[in-house]
C-alpha cells in the first residue's frame, strides 16, 4: 500500500503539460524552509493500493503524465516503481522530485530505487537549500538538477515552461497550492481576503 499526503488531478505547474500529482507522506530529512512540512512525518496518511491509484489516475481525462513528489518518493519506491511501470505502458510520462542526488540513488544498490529510476523520464534531484532560491524551471533551489533520463521529456519543453503555481479548491473547501508560488503568496492573498 502507498501512504499519500495528497493528490491533485490536474496540475500545470509540476512538469510539462497537464499532470496528475502525487505527494507521498514521509521524508527522512527536514530541510529548513521546506515548502511542504506537513508531508515530512512518517505518519498515517491516505492509504491506497497501487491498483486503486492506477485506476483513479487512468480515469483522469486529458493528462500528459504523472509527477511524484513529497515527502520523499524514494521512501516508497517499490510501490511507485510498479505504478510508474503501468502508467508508462499507457503512454504517460513520469516526473519525480527527490531529495537524494542521482549519484546516491545509483550507487546505493537498492533494487527498488533502481526499478523506480528505470521508469522516470525527468528526475529533479537534491534537497531544497534555503537561501539558494532560483527562478529556474522546476527548481526550488539552485543546487537541484534536472536529469532527462529517457528523452520523452526534453530540456527545450521544460525551459519553455512559465514559472507557475496552481491553486486547487477541493469539494471540502480546502485550498491546495502547488508548484512554485512566490514566497509572499499567503500575504498577497490575505490582502484579497483569501486564506490558505
Ligand atoms: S528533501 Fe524535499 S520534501 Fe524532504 S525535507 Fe527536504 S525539501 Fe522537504
Amino acid at each position: 500500500m502507498l501512504n499519500l499526503h495528497n493528490v491533485v488531478q490536474w496540475s500545470r505547474s509540476n512538469g510539462p503539460g497537464t499532470r496528475y500529482v502525487i505527494w507521498v507522506q514521509g521524508c527522512p530529512r527536514s530541510c529548513p524552509g521546506c515548502w511542504n512540512p506537513e508531508s515530512l512525518p512518517f505518519v498515517e496518511g491516505q492509504r491506497v493500493s497501487v491498483d486503486a491509484l492506477y485506476a483513479q489516475i487512468t480515469r483522469s481525462r486529458g493528462i500528459d503524465g504523472v509527477t511524484f513528489s513529497g515527502g520523499e518518493p524514494f521512501s516508497q519506491s517499490g510501490e511507485l516503481a510498479e505504478l510508474a511501470r503501468r502508467l508508462k505502458a499507457r503512454g504517460l510520462s513520469i516526473v519525480t522530485f527527490t531529495g537524494y542526488t542521482i549519484e546516491q540513488l545509483r550507487e546505493a544498490g537498492n533494487p527498488d530505487w533502481d526499478a523506480l529510476l528505470s521508469h522516470i523520464d525527468l528526475l529533479i534531484d537534491g534537497v531544497y537549500i534555503e537561501g539558494q532560491q532560483t527562478d529556474a524551471p522546476l527548481k526550488g533551489s539552485a543546487n537541484q538538477r534536472l536529469h532527462y533520463l529517457t528523452g520523452v521529456i526534453t530540456p527545450e519543453e521544460v525551459n519553455a515552461l512559465p514559472r507557475s503555481f496552481d491553486v486547487t479548491i477541493g469539494s471540502d473547501g480546502l485550498t491546495t497550492v502547488t508548484g512554485f508560488p512566490p514566497a509572499d503568496l499567503a500575504k498577497r492573498l490575505a490582502l484579497r481576503g483569501v486564506t490558505l
